[in-house]
């Protein structure tokens, strides 16, 4: 069996990092991801949730700098690419046929199961579409430490606080494909490690006005520190995501899966003047991926 076909018949990792920013997966100290494969600056097709998903549902993921996705060594042009898209001799991990990705292994028998994450993932909401993408889809709701969106401490509502069962879950399927949305990098940066305290409330409420803005700031905005204290929270929910993710592929390794991991878009923190995203700045469409095979 050669490698691509090989490729096309492993089960599936594939976890959006939301809106972690590339400068903050440089920082951090991430030991599990670092094991799927080397940390490569890439460029988003969405500057936001949903235009991001629905582009790497397509298999459209952020694109490496040098356009490579490597993965045992061989350089691939593309993790999975659509039929419906322009053809091409580029060396392709996975060409598929369908709606989208997960279409593509569904109907080869994989199971596909999403988590997480940030509201458009809220499947109790019918507007929202992309958990509609999956076979099962599990979102774990607020569980009243305050307002769905703004400051709060967060755990259960956080999928990787259920890395565990997300993973048993699996395993009752001979092949399957898993999705996380991990919300614990977006706004309000909170994980059962970093809480909230006086301070950092004061400093997300002012940060959640300036990302609903969306417009260059008119008052004071934040300062150096409180930007410094918002990319350490960032960068503390990135290496807790890494920590849960490492129980994930602990379970899973004897599969031997695919992995793919990146941000959806990153986070501007006023260095174009304006903080959040949903905006085309350079901070907001560069991401961290990762790639490779779990052994
Ligand atoms: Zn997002």
């Amino acid at each position: 069996m050669n490698s691509r076909q090989d490729l096309a018949e492993r089960s599936v990792i594939f976890v959006t990092l939301d809106s972690c920013r590339f400068t903050t997966a440089v920082s951090a100290r991430t030991p599990s991801l670092d094991s799927v494969g080397p940390l490569l600056r890439a460029e988003s097709a969405g500057t936001y949730t949903l235009p991001a998903h629905v582009a790497m549902f397509n298999g459209f993921l952020p694109r490496p700098d040098d356009g490579v996705y490597p993965i045992d060594d061989i350089p691939y042009r593309a993790v999975w690419r659509s039929g419906s898209a322009r053809p091409t001799t580029d060396l392709v991990a996975v060409p598929f046929t369908g709606r989208t990705v997960m279409d593509h292994y569904a109907a080869r028998g994989w199971r596909t199961l999403g988590a997480g994450g940030v509201t458009f993932f809220d499947n109790t909401d019918p507007g929202n579409l992309l958990p509609s993408f999956f076979q099962e889809f599990h979102y774990f709701p607020n569980t009243g430490n305050g307002s769905p969106s703004g400051p709060r401490d967060r755990t259960a509502e956080l999928a990787l606080s259920h890395a565990h069962e997300i993973a048993r879950r699996c395993l009752e399927f001979d092949r399957f494909f898993l999705f996380i949305n991990c919300a614990s990098t977006h706004i309000p940066y909170t994980t059962p490690t970093v809480r909230l305290t006086p301070g950092r409330r004061d400093v997300l409420e002012r940060l959640y006005v300036l990302h609903r803005e969306k417009a260059a700031a008119t008052g004071p905005a934040l300062t150096s520190d409180e930007i410094s204290e918002m990319l350490d929270m960032q960068r503390s929910a990135l290496e807790w995501a890494d920590t849960q993710l490492g129980h994930v592929f602990d379970t899973l390794r004897d599969r031997a899966p695919l992995v793919v991991v990146c941000a959806d878009h990153g986070e501007e923190f006023g260095e174009g003047g304006r903080y959040g995203h949903a905006h085309p700045h350079s901070t907001v469409a560069v991401v961290p991926l990762w790639c490779g095979l779990l052994r």
